[in-house]
């Protein structure tokens, strides 16, 4: 009986090893995939400032064509009226016709000084886009290449992380199911530690101390004794 409980302090000690550097890599894991999203997050603003430069440039366009349009339909009505005034025989119409083609001329200049204006607009958006695209399709290259070089980084630790997994999971394989249970939550309640050493009555956990007759108990190993402070489970640390 004694031998097997010595037997699981080995086992849990050596889980514990992996688990730290299992929580080790995590940690420095999460960190690059945050580095990561920050990047794409930054990459995404300027996508999104280029397709709104280039709404505006579509808007402009839009703008551009309907005020053309507008002028080509009130010259085809001057023409008609000059044709018209040729035809006309009384001085009544003559003067109606005459004022229709001035009204039109003067709604014609009206939307030729409107026309310029959007093509100044126009001219604008699209000196915008083009500058924001030449800025957005520069900083994706720097941010895929920043990305690539993180993850050429970070793959020795992914391995590394496999591998602690692994052997984690071989060293469990001897321990009872409701041990292996109570590691797990400890370790998740404490960071990753959950299995610790006591040293001169000191727990290497939390660094509290821990009361004489618990201590003999763990010196002694014929139990497993969890720290009242921090409940992860203790070891004795022979120093001498
Ligand atoms: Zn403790």
């Amino acid at each position: 009986m004694n031998d097997i409980l010595k037997q699981d302090i080995v086992t849990l000690v050596k889980l514990q090893e992996a688990e730290t550097e299992i929580v080790r890599l995590q940690a420095v894991l999460e960190k690059v995939k945050k580095e990561k999203t920050k990047l794409e997050s930054r990459l995404n603003q300027f996508k999104n400032a280029l397709v709104q430069n280039k709404e505006e440039l579509k808007k402009a366009q839009t703008a551009c064509r309907d005020s053309e349009s507008e002028i080509q339909i009130v010259d085809d009505r001057i023409i008609k009226s000059n044709e018209n005034l040729r035809m006309v025989k009384t001085n009544k119409e003559y003067q109606v016709l005459l004022r229709e083609v001035d009204d039109n001329k003067k709604r014609k200049d009206a939307f030729e000084t409107e026309l310029l204006d959007f093509m100044d607009e126009r001219e604008r958006s699209e000196s915008i886009v083009k500058e924001s695209e030449k800025e957005y399709s520069l900083l994706a290259e720097q941010i895929l290449a920043q990305q690539a070089e993180i993850e050429k980084k970070c793959t020795d630790d992914k391995e590394l992380l496999e591998e602690y997994l692994v052997r984690q999971k071989d060293i469990g394989k001897s321990l009872n199911p409701s041990l292996m249970e109570r590691f797990r939550k400890i370790s998740k309640m404490n960071n990753g530690l959950a299995v610790t050493g006591v040293d001169n009555a000191v727990c290497l956990g939390c660094f509290m101390n821990i009361p004489p007759q618990l201590f003999i108990e763990v010196q002694r190993g014929s139990s497993l004794i969890s720290c009242p402070q921090c409940s992860r489970i203790l070891y004795h640390v022979n120093t001498d």
